[in-house]
């Protein structure tokens, strides 16, 4: 069973935060924060449709002129979303350059930059053809909690206390469902469009007794089809939850929005002798995030944007959080 995305830290744990999300299939790519992107090729940036910002410290955020210097001449949109007062820094920063050479025939490509504090509130736009004059538009309808809800996936968000509010967020792929070639022989059934439509039945949670056309002629129960022809597995979650005050609530609000992730990917900056330290900098401790991974029960945990005071021991902080995991446990 192959999952829809393939996630990836942009940096090694001592630089700049920031997870690259490639899809298996299509060329298509998300990130969560825009640090130092450097370490991403051209071809891999280039795929990027959504990019999804923690909170706009620069080595969160430096990155967008990086982005933008490469998406300028690419016709599909680029859709920013990030903290409330989110779309006057992407505007500070477009304001920051000069757009005389844009004009009504230049490519249309647009960014979108959306505002979540509990729910997507604002949306906004700013069009490469208009020199990128800002553009209030309609907010999409999501649900609470929803930053992105598509066929195949859905991106949760959700506020931590990091002296600024500062976005946690949560990737769910929807069941899995594979076509088994054998199968589909066996049936004498061919590939064909008409499977799209059966595997989108199947994530609906359609009944067994559903009817699927194969063509103008034929039709199979979703059932049969499920029990010869179909693989279907849940699909994976991810989490990205970056700076955070190690204090009750955020532990408790990332451990929600973590739950049953398949990998959580968690900051821990200070080693926990330097809890005053992380205290002070609204950061997690290495306890914190192991006791985040251990109550979200997450399979698999990346500890990431170290302090660079630790770079002469790069397994203190892994270690502590894998000791957290366990003594939490
Ligand atoms: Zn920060």
């Amino acid at each position: 069973m192959t999952w829809l995305v393939q996630p990836r830290l942009v940096n090694d744990p001592f630089s700049d935060p920031g997870l690259f999300v490639d899809f298996r299939f299509g060329r298509r790519a998300l990130l969560f924060d825009l640090g130092d992107l450097t370490p991403l090729s051209p071809r891999e940036l280039l795929r990027v449709s959504h990019v999804f910002v923690s909170h706009t410290h620069m080595d969160h955020f430096a990155g967008f002129d990086h982005l933008l210097r490469l998406c300028l001449h690419r016709a599909g949109p680029l859709q920013l979303t990030g903290p409330a007062g989110f779309a006057d820094r992407v505007a500070a920063k477009l304001d920051a350059y000069t757009w005389n050479l844009l004009d009504a025939d230049s490519i249309d490509f647009a960014i979108v930059v959306d505002e979540f504090d509990g729910r997507v509130r604002g949306r906004w736009r700013f069009l490469a053809r208009t020199a990128f004059a800002r553009q209030e538009a309609e907010p999409p309808l999501l649900a609470s909690g929803l930053v992105l809800d598509e066929e195949e996936f859905s991106i949760e968000a959700a506020g931590l206390d990091h002296a600024t509010p500062c976005l946690a967020f949560a990737l769910q792929e929807r069941l899995r469902v594979n076509v088994w070639r054998e199968g589909l022989d066996r049936l004498g059934l061919p590939v064909g469009p008409w499977l799209n439509g059966a595997k989108r039945a199947v994530r609906r949670g359609d009944p067994d007794e559903g009817v699927v056309a194969i063509d103008a002629a034929r039709t199979i129960t979703l059932g049969e089809l499920k029990r010869d022809a179909l693989r279907i597995a849940p699909g994976q979650r991810l989490a990205y939850v970056v700076d955070a005050a190690a204090h009750a609530e955020n532990i408790d609000r990332a451990a929600r929005l973590a739950r049953g992730a398949d990998q959580l990917f968690i900051e821990a900056a200070f080693a926990d002798e330097d809890a005053a330290l992380a205290a002070e900098r609204h950061h997690l401790t290495a306890s914190a995030a192991g006791e985040i991974a251990r109550r979200a029960g997450a399979r698999h945990v990346t500890p990431f944007h170290f302090s660079p005071r630790y770079l002469d021991r790069p397994e203190l902080i892994p270690d502590q959080v894998k000791e957290a995991l366990r003594e939490f446990g």
